[in-house]
């Protein structure tokens, strides 16, 4: 049975308290570090922007989007079936002056909060994702509260490839890959890669992969969130259990 008392324990899909005893005696982690797609930033104008740029309807594009995901297969895989003529590296400069990269209403409503209350309550912050070089100065255009930045394309590898969590923990200055909960909404890209090398993890369900994709057996992030408003009290009432 789960105790109330205990608030990090995970949850499942359905806000049910997992079956299993929560991790609790794990020390809790002091450094948190986010993915960046449709965990701070909510990507709905990057593929609305895609749909115009190819002249199909932002519902068409995103519903083989989301076939693609339910197969398992990069997102990429959506421009042959959706425009079969067209080479989408031609159109990336088109596509990135009308996007005009992150900007503030891109945000999701609860990040900003989220990341001063953690900076508030002493976590450091990092911000890391699979994201082109240029995104690291519009994400600090935003001006949200963190302690270190970098894209996958300045530290020289993608998730999910380990080396990228390796990266990340010298980043952030860890001594061990557990000081770190690893916030992302990707389970093949963020929960199980990040757990594989011994972080903490916290599955957040929203955007298209949050949404469709599940755990596999065996795998139990130590959180699983619908959104990030709970997070920096999980994380307080964590470290002071
Ligand atoms: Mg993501």
């Amino acid at each position: 049975m789960t105790d109330p008392t205990q608030p990090a324990s995970p949850h499942d899909a359905d806000g049910a308290p997992a079956s299993e005893e929560p991790e609790i005696e794990e020390p809790a982690p002091r450094i948190v570090a986010f993915d960046i797609g449709e965990v701070l930033i909510d990507e709905t104008r990057v593929w609305a922007v895609w749909a115009e740029l190819l002249g199909i309807s932002p519902l068409s594009f995103a519903a083989v989007l989301g076939a693609a995901i339910a197969q398992g297969s990069d997102h990429r895989e959506v421009f042959p079936h959706v425009a079969p003529n067209v080479d989408p590296q031609e159109l990336e400069e088109e596509h990135e002056r009308r996007y005009g990269g992150f900007q503030d209403q891109d945000l999701y409503a609860d990040v900003r909060t989220c990341l001063e209350e953690l900076t508030d309550l002493g976590f450091s912050v990092v911000l890391a994702g699979n994201q082109p070089s240029r995104r690291t100065a519009q994400l600090l255009a935003l001006d949200l509260p963190h302690d270190r930045v970098a894209t996958s394309e300045e530290l020289g590898v993608e998730k999910p490839d380990e080396a990228f969590f390796g990266a990340l923990v010298e980043l952030a200055e860890a001594t061990d890959p557990a000081e770190i909960l690893y916030v992302g909404d990707r389970v093949d890209n963020d929960v199980a890669p990040a757990a594989a090398f011994g972080m903490r993890t916290c599955w957040l369900r929203r955007g298209p992969w949050g949404q469709l994709q599940d755990l596999p057996d065996g795998l139990e992030p130590d959180l699983c969130l619908e959104g990030l408003g709970e997070l920096s009290q999980l994380l307080s009432d964590w470290r002071d259990g």
